[in-house]
Order: structure tokens, then sequence, then C-alpha cells
């Protein structure tokens, strides 16, 4: 195909505002995909995704169209990851395309990740097509939602595009305006291969399997290529198109979209925002933007029985092998034994690659509170990264600790300002700016400690403002604040994967707080187990669990035999979840408990 009837593409939108149900449809109406293979949202084919409604991952579909001028175009859908936590993945797949469909709910409006993504699209200067979803819908205000695009990201609208991708309404103007309006890629194909890896997995028989986008020059099969970020070198097995399914082709040139298999081991060698080039004609400069994603969020992951550990090793070493940002270090924990300390991009990469262990990799894990990542410098000048409270220096040993801040941006309806302002301010946040974008819509926005935000803040904003409310998060940097170690002990010991840092003024209250959570989730013992919070050697509350009434088993040994058996039933499930700390048994939700204390 020349280059001029290439058209790539993306479809930024809010989460359930209906991009996986458009791709559907765009599939099926080019007849990509045929009605009769068609599983419900293609595109999203891991069974987290679709069970949770997300798109993690991203993925591309080539189409190839008719148009109505009657010529042969090859569309490229480059599908993007809709949450925060990816917001770097994002970015690269906008710049593998020139056009983006904005997809917004016209029964809902423009949200919080609407305009994070439309800012992205805007800032790589993709030509934006507004489409305005869902007016099947009783409740859709498609002149409403239309004068609120145009308002808050000053886009025009009038020749926005209304659709049903559920019904099929307007996928046919999409098509059209697609092939119209999105630019075709440059013609680059004299200059020297550079492509772009937008996506990548782990396939354990080729090795890791690589999505890009050849931006300059040509690639065939055979040849060696050279990934500029990691030095590897390697030599091209398999190369083809995605349509949606892998298709094999000899060449690809610039403008197109493909895969590529080259017996690469791990996906941290060919990562996300890499450039490759030939190894005998390599381009001089790799294409702007790349950086490693970073984890942002920590916390341990202990098997319940130790035993799993080798387990847990090989599941964890596995899982990296497909997700470059997963980050984990063998941890040694004087209370839950043998470990790792993992590092996420966030809260959901966190749960993503928890319940992928537990379901995949059939694991019993104990996982500590997330933590974020302190920077402390000590008394000697030196400069530590520390992303677990137990390993804070003693206070006699710090200067400073700094700790990372957040721009959180919350779009919500006027009613719940107050609640989210209140549930800020807890949050020690920073206000920032209140915009009345329209009618009844408001932006709020403030700067927080990631630390806040990470414990529970989300699930916080959305049962405030029953559902309604959306947020975004960036990271801006780090700030000097009077934190403190807070020390838990059960029996007198202290429980190092419990230790907390919280800000000075916060301690006695989450300290408080705490004993009487754990007072409420670890189980009675045979003898009584005192809980403290401490601060140092200083013990700022405490609490006790009474002993076992010894008549609660008696009973039960004189009781009838089926109703004994369902007692240890109840009680060999319960132990799943139990960690032994010491003589005392700890459930999962104990380690949990710092984030449901208020
Ligand atoms: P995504 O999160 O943006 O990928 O959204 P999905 O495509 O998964 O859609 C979210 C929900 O909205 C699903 O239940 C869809 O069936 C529904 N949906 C998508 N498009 C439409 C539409 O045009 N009309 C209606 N009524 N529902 C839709
Ligand atoms: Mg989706």
């Amino acid at each position: 195909v020349p280059v001029s009837r290439i058209r790539n593409f993306c479809i930024i939108a809010h989460i359930d505002h209906g991009k996986s149900t458009l791709a559907d449809r765009l599939l099926q109406t080019t007849g990509t995909v045929q009605a009769r293979e068609m599983k419900e949202q293609f595109l999203d084919n891991m069974d987290l995704e679709r069970e949770r409604g997300i798109t993690i991952k991203l993925q591309a579909a080539r189409m190839n169209y008719t148009a109505a001028d009657g010529e042969q175009y090859v569309l490229n859908l480059i599908d993007t990851p809709g949450h925060v936590d990816f917001s770097y993945e994002v970015s690269r797949s906008l710049a593998a395309c020139e056009g983006a469909l904005l997809v917004v709910d016209a029964s809902q409006g423009v949200e919080a990740q609407t305009l994070a993504n439309v800012y992205l699209a805007l800032n790589h200067n993709l030509e934006i097509i507004p489409v305005l979803n869902k007016i099947d819908l009783p409740g859709a205000e498609p002149e409403r939602v239309k004068s609120e695009i145009e308002e808050i990201i000053g886009l025009d609208c009038s020749g926005a595009i209304l659709a049903s991708a559920k019904e099929g309404v307007g996928i046919n103007e999409i098509l059209e305006s697609i092939v119209h309006l999105v630019p075709p890629p440059s013609d680059t194909v004299a200059q020297p291969l550079r492509a772009l890896i937008f996506d990548s997995y782990y396939d354990s028989y080729r090795g890791v399997v690589v999505y890009f986008r050849v931006m300059d020059g040509t690639v065939k099969k055979g040849d060696r290529i050279r990934l500029m970020a990691t030095g590897k070198e390697c030599q091209i097995d398999e190369l083809g198109v995605l349509s949606p399914t892998q298709v094999q082709l000899e060449e690809l040139h610039a403008g197109e979209v493909g895969y590529l298999a080259a017996a690469i081991k791990a996906v941290g060698d060919a990562r996300v925002g890499d450039t490759f080039t030939l190894v005998n004609a390599p381009a001089t400069e790799a294409l702007p933007g790349y950086t490693e994603a970073k984890p942002m969020v920590f916390c341990g992951l202990f098997p319940t029985d130790a035993d799993q550990y080798p387990d847990l090793r090989e599941a964890l070493e596995k899982l990296r092998l497909n997700d470059a940002a997963l980050n984990y270090e063998p941890e040694t924990s004087s209370a839950m034994g043998f470990g790792f300390r993992c590092g996420f991009l966030g809260l959901l990469h966190m749960e993503i690659v928890q319940e992928r262990l537990e379901r995949e990799y059939n694991l019993d894990l104990i996982t500590t509170a997330p933590s974020v990542v302190y920077r402390v410098t000590t008394i000697k000048g030196e400069v530590l990264y520390i992303d677990n409270p137990s390993h804070l220096p003693d206070p006699q040993y710090r200067d400073k600790i700094e700790e990372p801040y957040v721009k959180v941006e919350m779009i919500t309806p006027e009613e719940y300002v107050g609640t989210l302002m209140e549930l800020c301010q807890n949050r020690r946040g920073i206000f920032t700016d209140i915009k009345y974008l329209t009618q009844g819509r408001t932006t709020l926005t403030y700067e927080l400690p990631l630390a806040e935000v990470v414990t529970d803040f989300f699930d916080q904003m959305k049962s405030r403002t029953r559902g309604y409310a959306s947020m975004e998060y960036q990271v801006i940097g780090y700030r000097e604040n009077t934190l403190v170690k807070l020390d838990i002990m059960i029996n007198g010991d202290p429980v190092d994967a419990l230790a907390m840092i919280v800000h000075r003024d916060k301690a006695y209250n989450v300290g408080r707080a705490m004993a009487e959570k754990l007072k409420e989730l670890i189980p009675r013992h045979q003898f009584k187990v005192p809980i403290q919070a401490a601060i140092g050697s200083k013990v700022i509350a405490s609490e006790q669990i009474p002993a076992l009434r010894k008549d609660v088993l008696a009973k039960c040994y004189g009781g009838d035999i089926s109703r004994k058996k369902k007692l240890l039933q109840k009680q060999a499930k319960g132990k799943k979840r139990m960690k032994s700390v010491g003589t005392v048994d700890v459930p999962q939700e104990a380690f949990m408990a710092v984030l449901r204390l208020d």
C-alpha cells in the first residue's frame, strides 16, 4: 500500500464510554473479523481485563477499508490502555498515530481520563475526531456534551459524529472521517530504519513478540536489528501485521504497524518506547520520548505457606518476562519469613499482578499495605530511597525525609465539591484550583502526598460522590515533611510488615485506629494478645485481645460430629489466609488494615 493510503489512529476515552465496543464494531464493519468469530470486545483479550471491563494492555489491528471514493485504505487501530497507571504506555501508543477518535459517552460527558488522554493526544499533534457515543440511550444529551467538549477542551465539535457503538450507528461516518481527516504518515521510506515499540508480550515459543510502528525506512524478515535503548541485537525470525490475528509478511515500510519475533528473551530487552534500527545501516538518533517506567508503589508479597516460596519466585520471574514495569527483590521479614518486595506503576498494576499470581500460578499470598518511595537524607549527606517503612533509618541518623507528591485532578458534579475538598484536606492535600466547567460540572485540583492517594483515595472519592466523580493524577516531585515511623507490636514483638511511615500530626490517630482495627481483625487465641502502636520507644496506643473462653471448644467436642466437622472446615478455610507471627495467627486483612481506618 502507498503511504498516502495508510491511516494510523487510536481511540481515547474514559473507562466505560465505549472504546472496546466501538473497536469491535470497526473490526466487524471492515470485515476484519467476521461476525461469527466475534467475541465481545475482541481487543481486550486478557481474562482479567474482560472481567473488570478495563483495558490493560495495548493491542493493534489492521483493517482494509474501501472508502466512498472507491480507494482501498489500510486503517491501523492502536488500542490504548485507559488507566492512569499506564499513562506512559498511552503516550507511546499515541506517538505511533496521526489521529485519534475521542469517544465521549453522550449520557455522561467529559471525565478525568477523557481530559488527561486528550491533552496527551494534543501534545503529540494528533488530529482529533470527536465521537459522541451511546446516543441510543434515553439519557443521551449530545448537544450538552458537545458544548462541554468545546468549552473544556477547546475542540470544535460542529462536525462531531453521533454514534451508538452498541447499535452500529455512525460507524461508516467514523470510517470516512478517519480516511479524510487523519493525515497519512509522512513518506520517509528512504531514511534509515527507525521503528517505535509500543507494546510487547512474552511467548514461550518465539520469545518476546514486539508490536511496533515503522516511523522511517523499511524492515524485512531476516534483518539484524538493534534496540537502541538496551543495545540488544537480534535477528528477525518472523514479521507481520495484526489483522487482528498475526499474519506473516516479508517486509514493512514507513507508516506501517506490525509485529515481530526475534528470539528476544524478556520484555525488558525490548521495552515499550524503545526504537529499533538496522545493525548494518543504523539511524543515528533514537525516536524521542523514551523513558523507563518507574515503579511508584511497593508492597511485600509473602506466601502463606513457606513451602511456596520457590513457586512464588518462579511465578514472578515468568510475569516479569511479560511486564517490564514489574520490579521485585527478595525480602526477609522477621515476622513473615521469606518473600519479595515488589514495585508497581500504581495501585491497579499492583492488584493485577497480585491477582495473576494467585489465579494463574495458584499461590496463596499475604500482601502488605502499599508504600511509596521515600527519599531520606542522612546526617552524613547520603541520599537513600526507602520503599519499605521498616528500613527507615532511626531519627538520630536522619537529616530529612521527603515524599512524592502528585497533582490530582477530579471532575465532579458540583454538589460533591464540598465532600471531595474535605477528603483532600484529610489527606494532607493542598488546594490549587477549582473551575466550574459547564452547568453542574467542576474540576477540582489538589496537590497531595502520593502515600495518601495510594491508600484507598480512589474508593473514597467514588463512594463520596456515588460514583460520579473521576480522577487522574500525575507525579510532581518530592517534598519534605515531618514524617515518623509507626511500629505495631503484636504480643510484644514489633511486626515489620505492619510498620508504616506517617505524618507526625496524624501518627496518634493512625496508631490508635490501627490498634483498634487489629483487635477487631485478629481472632482470639488461647492466650491474651496485646497490641500496641509505638513511635520509637514510646507506646501511643494499646489494646488487648482477650483469650478464647475454654467452653467454646469444650462445647464442640461434646456436640454432634457434623457441627464439629463444619467448625474445623471453617477454621481450615480461615487458615489459608493466615500468617503466623510468632505464636499469633494474623489474617490477611490485618496487613491491609491501614487502608480501612476511616
Ligand atoms: P470501554 O471501557 O471504553 O472499553 O467501554 P466498553 O466498550 O467496554 O463499554 C462499556 C459499556 O457500555 C458496555 O456495557 C457496553 O456494552 C456499553 N456500550 C458501549 N457502547 C454503547 C452504546 O453505543 N450504547 C449503549 N447503550 N451502550 C454502549
Ligand atoms: Mg475497554
